[in-house]
C-alpha cells in the first residue's frame, strides 16, 4: 500500500469515525431531550386531569374529556386512565381505544410513584396521586409526533451529512495527501538520476524550512561527503601511480643501461647500488602508502586511554633520535606542569607518538641545523605541543596544501619524503577532536602546533 493510500485512508477513517461520533452523540442527546420533555408533558397532563377529577367538585366525567380533548396542549392519540386501589378504571379520557397496560405497571407506579414507560408507539407515564386518603393510579400516554418527527428530520440530515462529510473526507484526503506528498516523488525522482559517475548532483532544497526541505539538505551533505571521499580515492589512486612511476621508470633505465654492453664490475656495482637506492624508495613509497590507507581506514575504531602528551614527546624524540643519531631535539615547558594530571589528554598513545615523530622529523628534516625546538603548554581545559625549525619554511599558498596527501612544496622536492605524514596526522587529530596549525614564514622556518582537550 502506498503512503498516498495509506494517509488519505487514516485520514478518511479518523474523520469519519468523529463525524459519526458527533452524529450519534447529537442524534442520542436529542431522543432523550424529546424524550424527557414528551414525558414532563404527559405528567404535568396526568396531574392537571387527576386534579380537575378529584378536587373540582363541578366537572364530572363527561366535561373532563371534553376539556381533555380540547384544550391547546392536546396531544395526538391522547389517553388518560385513573384506576383506583382495586384497579378498578374511575376515569378515562378516551372510550373506545383504552390503554393497554401490563398488570404489574399499577403495582409499580404504586410502589415507585412514578414510572416513564413505552405502549407500542406511544410514551406512557404512571403517577400516583394521594389526596384526601384515595391512593389513585394515573396513566397518561400519547404520541410525541411533533418530537418524533423532528427526530426523523435529524436522523435524515445527521445521515446524509454524514455520507456527504465522509465523501468529502476521502477526496480531500486523497487530494491533500497526494499534496503533501508531492516534494518526496520530486526527491525520489532527483535520487533516481545520482550514481557514482554524476555525485555533483544536488537535489533541489527548496526554501530549507520544511521538513523535505531538512531532508535535502541533509541528503546533499551525504553526497557532498561521499562525493569528497570520491574525489580523495581518486586523487589517491593518480598521485600513488604517479610517486610509483618515477622510481620504476629509474629502476627500468638502470637494468637497461646494465644489459645494453658488458661493463666493468665497477660499473656493475655502481648500477646495482642505484637499484638498491630505488628499491628502498619504492619500499618506503609503498610503507608509507599502505600507513596511510590504514590510518585513513582504521581510525574510527581506535581506543583512547588518558596519556600524557610529555610521555608522547619523549618515546616520539627517542624513536627519532634512534633512526636519526645526527637529529637534535630542544625541549621545554612552557610553563612546568603544576599536578600530574596538567599534561594528560584522552588519545591513543601510538597515534599521537606518530604525529610528534612526524612534526619532529620534518623540523628536523628541512633545517639546516637538523633541530627541532618543542614547547609544551597549557590553556584553558586544553595542552598544546608545538615543534620549531628554523628551516625553509612555507608560504602562505602552501600552509594551505600542505595537509592534502601526496603534496610537496616545490622547495621540498629535493628532500626525502612522499607528502603523506602530514595528511596522516591531520586525520589522527580530527579523530581525537583536536587541531594541527602552522605558522611558517619561507626561508625562517616553521612553528605547527597540536592542541588537544585535556583529559
Ligand atoms: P614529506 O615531508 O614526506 O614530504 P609531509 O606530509 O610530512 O610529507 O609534509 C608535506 C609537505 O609539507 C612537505 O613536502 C613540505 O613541503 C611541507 N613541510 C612539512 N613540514 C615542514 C617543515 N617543518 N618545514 C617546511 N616545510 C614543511
Amino acid at each position: 500500500m502506498t503512503i498516498h493510500n495509506r494517509i488519505s485512508g487514516q485520514f478518511t477513517i479518523i474523520v469519519a469515525s468523529i463525524l459519526i461520533g458527533f452524529s450519534l452523540l447529537i442524534y442520542f442527546v436529542s431522543a432523550t431531550y424529546r424524550r424527557e420533555e414528551f414525558y414532563e408533558r404527559l405528567k404535568s397532563k396526568a396531574r392537571t386531569t387527576v386534579r380537575f377529577l378529584v378536587e373540582v367538585k363541578e366537572v364530572d366525567h363527561d366535561l373532563l374529556r371534553i376539556i381533555d380533548r380540547n384544550t391547546l396542549t392536546a396531544m395526538i392519540d391522547e389517553k388518560v386512565l385513573v384506576l383506583d386501589e382495586r384497579n378498578q378504571l374511575v376515569y378515562s379520557s378516551v372510550d373506545d381505544h383504552p390503554v393497554r397496560y401490563q398488570p404489574d405497571l399499577l403495582d409499580a407506579v404504586r410502589r415507585n410513584k412514578e414510572v416513564e414507560t413505552t405502549n407500542g408507539d406511544n410514551e406512557l407515564v404512571g403517577i400516583l396521586y394521594e389526596a384526601n386518603g384515595q391512593r389513585l393510579v394515573v396513566l397518561a400516554s400519547a404520541y410525541d409526533q411533533f418530537g418524533q418527527s423532528k427526530l426523523a428530520n435529524l436522523y435524515l440530515t445527521l445521515v446524509w451529512g454524514l455520507f456527504g462529510g465522509i465523501g468529502l473526507t476521502v477526496v480531500l484526503g486523497f487530494f491533500f495527501a497526494g499534496q503533501s506528498l508531492q516534494p518526496i516523488g520530486h526527491i525520489n525522482r532527483q535520487v533516481q538520476t545520482i550514481t557514482a559517475r554524476n555525485l555533483r548532483q544536488r537535489l533541489d532544497e527548496g526554501k530549507r524550512q520544511d521538513e523535505i526541505d531538512q531532508l535535502a539538505v541533509n541528503f546533499n551533505a551525504v553526497l557532498q561527503r561521499l562525493e569528497q571521499a570520491f574525489e580523495q580515492q581518486r586523487s589517491f589512486v593518480s598521485h600513488a601511480s604517479h610517486e610509483l612511476r618515477t622510481p620504476l621508470a629509474a629502476l627500468k633505465s638502470e637494468i637497461q643501461l646494465g644489459l645494453r654492453r658488458p661493463l666493468s664490475t665497477d660499473r656493475y656495482t655502481e648500477i646495482l647500488q642505484n637499484l638498491l637506492f630505488d628499491t628502498d624508495r619504492l619500499i618506503a613509497l609503498s610503507n608509507s602508502l599502505l600507513l596511510l590507507a590504514r590510518t585513513l581506514e582504521n581510525l574510527e575504531a581506535v581506543t583512547m586511554t588518558s596519556v600524557r602528551l610529555d610521555d608522547v614527546l619523549f618515546a616520539a624524540q627517542e624513536e627519532l633520535l634512534t633512526s636519526n643519531p645526527d637529529y637534535i631535539v630542544q625541549f621545554q615547558y612552557d610553563k612546568p606542569p603544576e599536578t600530574e594530571t596538567d599534561m594528560r589528554v584522552l588519545g591513543n598513545e601510538s597515534l599521537l607518538i606518530r604525529v610528534v615523530l612526524n612534526l619532529l622529523e620534518n623540523a628536523c628534516k628541512y633545517a639546516d641545523d637538523r633541530r627541532a625546538q618543542v614547547r609544551i603548554g597549557t590553556k584553558p581545559q586544553h595542552v598544546w605541543l608545538s615543534v620549531t625549525d628554523t628551516g625553509i619554511g612555507l608560504s602562505a599558498d602552501e600552509q594551505t596544501h600542505i595537509f592534502e596527501p601526496f603534496y610537496r612544496a616545490p622547495a621540498a622536492v629535493t628532500y626525502e619524503g612522499f607528502g603523506i605524514g602530514l595528511a596522516v596526522c591531520q586525520r589522527i587529530m580530527e579523530v581525537h577532536n583536536s587541531s594541527i596549525r602552522v605558522e611558517s614564514e619561507p626561508g625562517q622556518g616553521s612553528t605547527f602546533t597540536i592542541t588537544l582537550p585535556q583529559f
